[in-house]
C-alpha cells in the first residue's frame, strides 16, 4: 500500500532501527542520518518515515510529510552552522538516485558550484 513500509527499501530499514545509521535528528515523521559517502563536510539525508519512491510522489500524496522533510532540512542546516547550504533531491536513475525512497540531501561546509554536474 501506498507509504507503507517496504521490505526491500534501505531507508524503511533505517526507519525501523534494522541498519545502523548516524541519526542526527528525528521528528514524528522524519529523520535525518548522516550520508554513508560524504560529498561535503555537511552531507546529512533527510527521509520521510512513510515510503514514496521520490519527493513529487510524496508531496502528491502527502504533502504535510513533504513539508516536514524541507523543514527538517532547514533546521538540521541550522545545527550543522551552514550558512549557505543546499537541499537535492535527485530524482530518477538519470540524476543520480540510487535509493528510490523520497530523500533530500542537506549539503553545505564548502563552497557549491552551480550548475551542479
Ligand atoms: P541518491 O543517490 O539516491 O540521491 O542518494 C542516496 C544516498 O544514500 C547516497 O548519497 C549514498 O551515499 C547514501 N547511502 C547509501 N547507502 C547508505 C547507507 O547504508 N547508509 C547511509 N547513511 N547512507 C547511505
Amino acid at each position: 500500500m501506498a507509504g507503507e513500509p517496504q521490505a526491500d527499501c534501505l531507508f524503511c530499514k533505517i526507519v525501523a532501527g534494522e541498519v545502523p545509521a548516524t541519526v542526527v535528528r528525528e521528528t514524528e515523521t522524519t529523520v535525518a542520518f548522516r550520508d554513508i559517502n560524504p560529498q561535503a563536510p555537511t552531507h546529512v539525508l533527510v527521509i520521510p518515515k512513510v515510503h514514496y519512491p521520490d519527493a513529487a510522489s510524496l508531496a502528491a500524496a502527502d504533502p504535510k510529510a513533504a513539508a516536514d522533510v524541507l523543514r527538517a532540512a532547514g533546521e538540521v542546516a541550522a545545527e550543522e552552522k551552514a550558512e549557505s547550504y543546499r537541499i537535492v533531491f535527485n530524482t530518477g536513475s538519470g540524476a543520480g538516485q540510487t535509493v528510490f525512497h523520497a530523500h533530500a540531501h542537506v549539503l553545505g561546509g564548502r563552497g557549491l558550484q552551480w550548475p551542479p554536474g
